[in-house]
């Protein structure tokens, strides 16, 4: 078609890049919106909207990824891993990817740098001691990281972030005025399911109410972005949480979209239109398509 925007970065010939991710922050998120109000513990109905991810809702999305054959990447607090250890288990046996999530679904941009190192130091202690596992990835929980956190994390051992917004397709992140091995994988908050499908009454989600968009628009939009990505030949990442995505009517929709991304057409000779990969599948891709020395040079 000759209209890639991407070409020659994707195994096996694929013409584009699909990564699934699922951010499981459980009752994180209710417990951080409800800090403002007193006892904010004991709202116990907002509080239990989060329940539903690792009790409910990754166990069937764990089927689905299985029975379609493809692997995710998830995002996962600490405090999340702490609470529910089997539920967060069972997604390293099945081989997925756990990525690093904050503790309790911090902010980073207003932390100080010692404050975030002292975050990432925590979580991923309880990733090693709970599950023996060492997140190599991190998305930034509620949106933001500063201008230290990139920097921090690579000298941490971390080799990507999927956080930012600001491209369609894998970078490499600029430290110290050159650019890193560290890879930078951005979402959207189109490709978001918080933005679409999040409710709650009080305390209210979204602050002006009025949401959860139907179902066949919502999805639609997710289906035409995902044509857009592949004829551009760029790395589509597929932003959920489990307690969202994952309800009865919803992962029907979300097992449709995987099958519509399998049917995308390869390249003729090539073995598969779409190549399905975690953070660090798609990180290692671009490193390796990417030399730093060439991305210094603005190629
Ligand atoms: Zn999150």
């Amino acid at each position: 078609m000759g209209e890639r925007e991407v070409s020659g970065v994707w195994p096996h010939g694929a013409r584009s890049a699909v990564m699934l991710t699922f951010d499981v922050d459980a009752e994180t998120v209710w417990l951080n919106g409800n800090s403002s109000y007193p006892d904010s513990e004991d709202w116990l109905g907002s509080v239990s909207l989060g329940h539903y991810g690792p009790r409910r809702a990754v166990p069937r999305l764990l089927n689905l990824l299985a029975k379609e054959g493809v692997r995710g990447t998830f995002f996962v607090p600490g405090y999340v891993v702490e609470r529910y250890p089997d539920a967060i288990a069972e997604i390293v046996r099945a081989g997925h990817e756990l990525g690093h999530h904050g503790y309790r679904h911090e902010r980073f941009f207003d932390q100080t740098p010692e404050a975030q190192e002292a975050i990432l130091l925590k979580s991923q202690h309880i990733f090693e001691d709970v599950l023996g596992y060492q997140a190599e990835g991190f998305r930034t929980p509620s949106g933001d990281f500063s201008r230290e956190t990139p920097k921090l994390l690579q000298s941490l051992g971390f080799g990507y972030s999927s956080s930012m917004r600001g491209s369609d397709r894998p970078y490499r992140t600029v430290i110290d005025d050159a650019p890193s091995d560290f890879i930078e994988i951005p979402p959207r908050w189109e490709l978001d399911d918080f933005v679409m499908f999040a409710y709650n009454l009080f305390p209210a989600e979204p602050r002006g109410q009025d949401r959860i968009s139907a179902y066949t628009a919502g999805f639609d939009n997710y289906r035409r972005e995902f044509d857009g990505y592949h004829r551009l030949g760029l790395c589509y990442v597929l932003m959920t949480h489990p307690q969202v995505i994952g309800k009865p009517g919803r992962v029907f929709h979300l097992q449709a979209l995987i099958r519509h991304m399998k049917e995308a057409l390869p390249e003729p000779g090539s073995q598969s239109g779409v190549w399905f990969a975690t953070g660090s599948e798609v990180a290692a891709a671009w490193r390796l398509a990417h030399p730093r020395e060439a991305a210094a040079h603005g190629r």
